[in-house]
């Protein structure tokens, strides 16, 4: 079993990629309104991205015989100013998951629960991954600005991880 307070803090952060999951899918919603069909694909993508995530951290606990407990989920915002506040909020966020994941890491090390810091090794380096293409998209969106057919481009781009994905 889990000791208390890592199970605790396990299922606070299922909260927290659960919420991520719906952040994103919030996100979705705003993209695809605006017309960004392609940024909205791939937003519904990262969603579905983040609620796997949740759901590894609901087996783990499951597996380490301890218990999943489900809170409220945040409401995520609904508006925001362009595809470029979006993409730098999302990067935001997903810099403070990693912090959060660091944290969770820290504490599996302070108490000697190796399965749980083999577990977390994980999301160490998928956290980096997740740094990296947000602000790649970040970068992209900076440079194309304000014109029309560039961010029409880029959109079509970022659509295609959809069409990978399925
Ligand atoms: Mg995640």
């Amino acid at each position: 079993m889990l000791k208390k307070k890592i199970e605790k803090a396990f299922n606070e952060h299922l909260n927290k990629e659960l919420f991520s999951s719906y952040l994103y899918l919030s996100m979705a919603a705003h993209l695809d309104a605006n017309g960004y069909e392609g940024m909205a694909a791939w937003m519904r993508i990262q969603s579905q991205e983040e609620y796997d995530h949740g759901m590894k951290f609901f087996d783990f606990i499951n597996e380490r015989g301890s218990r999943v407990t489900l809170g409220a989920i945040e409401a995520p915002k609904k508006e925001w100013k362009s595809p470029l506040e979006i993409f730098e909020e999302a990067y935001k966020h997903e810099c403070y998951i990693s912090k959060e994941i660091h944290k969770l890491m820290d504490m599996a090390i302070a108490e000697k629960d190796y399965p749980s810091i083999s577990f977390l090794n994980f999301f160490v380096d998928e956290q980096v991954e997740e740094e990296n293409t947000a602000i790649k998209i970040v970068d992209n969106l900076k440079m194309v600005g304000d014109r029309g057919v560039s961010l029409y481009m880029l959109d079509r781009n970022l659509g295609k991880r959809g069409a990978a994905a399925k």
